[in-house]
């Protein structure tokens, strides 16, 4: 069996300053987010001969992934091809998420359960010429589990992380940039019960995450989740850094129904 890499690091670009538009979970929402850039100023084209987009901003501001690109959504797909050309061409990060792990696991020929999405994910990609396939698995192999911005001042994880473990690397970093602090106990639905790390947060560094779906992106000690849920019939939103101005495309329409309500968090004074 190919030998799995599971503990791809963090990465750090000090002297990536911004613009940067960071992306919430897209989860195989492709028009959506199309939509999203072309409202954030970017231009996409697809060139044929190449079977590549091509992507261009006209004040040069790169995207930020917060991940969970694939899964639940209709098309997980055209969501990596896109992201994997942005990546390639230097206009765009991508950290993992918790959902991206496991399409990299099951690539790897691991027993995961094919659940959550991934089984719409996996029908899709059956779709795919084997070499897409392959670099897919590739580009997910890369992807690390937190990103340092702007000298550190923009931290991007799945997510989110706590301030002392900002620029670590070991398992346990890279299990809570995934899947964020749990109890260890499951609620009534068979689920994990989260812990709320950035009720606690007090880091100079702004934190900026998904994971957690929420109706409204509010800003808590640095810290802001933009997962609105845009596969569960809410929207897809991006913050401009360091402007922090929020920009979100409603989505097309419910394509999965959330196993647990969405959180209320009240924003910070
Ligand atoms: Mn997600």
């Amino acid at each position: 069996m190919a030998q799995i890499k599971d503990l791809s690091g963090y990465l750090i670009k000090t002297a990536e300053r911004g613009p940067f538009d960071i992306i919430g979970d897209v989860h195989g929402c492709f028009d959506e987010l199309l939509e999203l850039l072309k409202k954030l100023n970017y231009s996409v084209s697809y060139e044929k001969t190449e079977q590549a987009f091509n992507v261009t901003h006209p004040l040069q501001h790169k995207a930020v992934f917060v991940g969970d690109l694939v899964d639940r959504g209709p098309k997980s797909p055209e969501v990596l091809h896109l992201v994997m050309d942005m990546v390639a061409a230097g206009i765009a990060f991508c950290v993992s998420g918790n959902h991206d792990d496991k399409l990299y696991r099951k690539l790897m020929g691991r027993n995961v359960q094919v659940r959550h999405g991934l089984e719409l994910t996996m029908e899709q990609l059956g779709h795919c010429s084997a070499a897409f396939v392959r670099r897919v698995r590739d580009f997910l192999e890369t992807l690390p589990h937190h990103i340092l911005l702007d000298d550190g001042r923009l931290v991007v994880a799945h997510a989110g992380l706590a301030e002392h473990l900002h620029g670590r690397h070991s398992r346990t970093v890279r299990d809570l940039c995934l899947y964020g602090p749990t109890t260890g106990e499951v609620d009534q639905l068979g689920l994990p019960v989260r812990l709320d790390w950035a009720a606690n947060y007090t880091g100079h560094a702004i934190v900026v995450y998904g994971h957690t779906p929420v109706h409204e992106p509010a800003w808590r000690n640095n810290t802001i989740n933009i997962d609105t849920g845009c596969v569960f019939g809410g929207r897809l939103t991006a913050l401009t850094y360091p402007d922090h101005i929020l920009t979100a495309v409603p989505a097309h329409q419910t394509y999965a129904t959330p196993a647990r309500p969405f959180v209320e968090h009240k924003a910070s004074a």
